[in-house]
């Protein structure tokens, strides 16, 4: 079964289509039959595609650290909960578990996660798909910071071509369709 790894806020944000997106992706993913892994609370971004896609009969990998369960809210309704002893087993677990990786919007955490996933990429660590949600436009200061890092000469422009952006769920699934 396919399976999309999925780093999401553990906040709404500021605008309803955050959520929107979220719920979309979660329902998308289970009415093609993939599996979402993510990181297994039920606050923010993370919970609404959970539990949008356990809504309509997606199966949905949650992976948790054990200190994070109260915290995060641990969702007790996925299919599979996998609770870890750190964040970097969460994180291995995550990437392991899945072919391709999806960025929502997010903080840190989210940030962390897929910049993680896409320095493995570039150090040739793996090769599976990263795309970047792009709701809003959400990650456009975060591809011109690239830009910069790529006129500083810190990346080449092929390091552009790790990743992808997709403005919207529907374009996404179609890029998810043919990996
Ligand atoms: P945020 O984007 O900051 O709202 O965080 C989203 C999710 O990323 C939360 O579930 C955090 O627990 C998780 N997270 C933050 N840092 C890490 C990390 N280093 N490894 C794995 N998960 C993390």
């Amino acid at each position: 079964m396919r399976t999309i790894c999925l780093y999401c806020g553990a906040r709404h944000g500021a605008d309803p289509m955050y959520t929107a997106a979220a719920e979309e992706l979660g329902i998308a993913l289970a009415s093609r039959g993939w599996r979402l892994v993510y990181g297994g609370g039920s606050i923010g971004l993370m919970g609404d595609a959970a539990r949008a896609a356990l809504e309509h009969g997606g199966e949905v990998v949650g992976v948790i650290p054990r200190n994070l369960v109260e915290r995060e809210q641990g969702l007790a309704t996925v299919t599979e909960l996998v609770v870890t002893e750190t964040l970097r087993e969460r994180k291995a677990i995550m990437f392991e578990r899945s072919d391709a990786f999806v960025a929502l919007p997010g903080g840190f955490g989210t940030l962390e996660e897929v910049l993680e996933t896409l320095t493995l990429r570039q150090l040739r660590y793996h090769n599976k798909p990263i795309y970047f949600l792009n709701v809003g436009a959400f990650y456009e200061p975060l591809f011109a910071f690239f830009h910069h890092v790529n006129r500083t000469q810190f990346i080449q422009p092929s390091h552009f071509d790790l990743f992808e952006v997709c403005p919207d769920v529907p374009s996404l699934m179609d890029r998810l369709a043919n990996i």
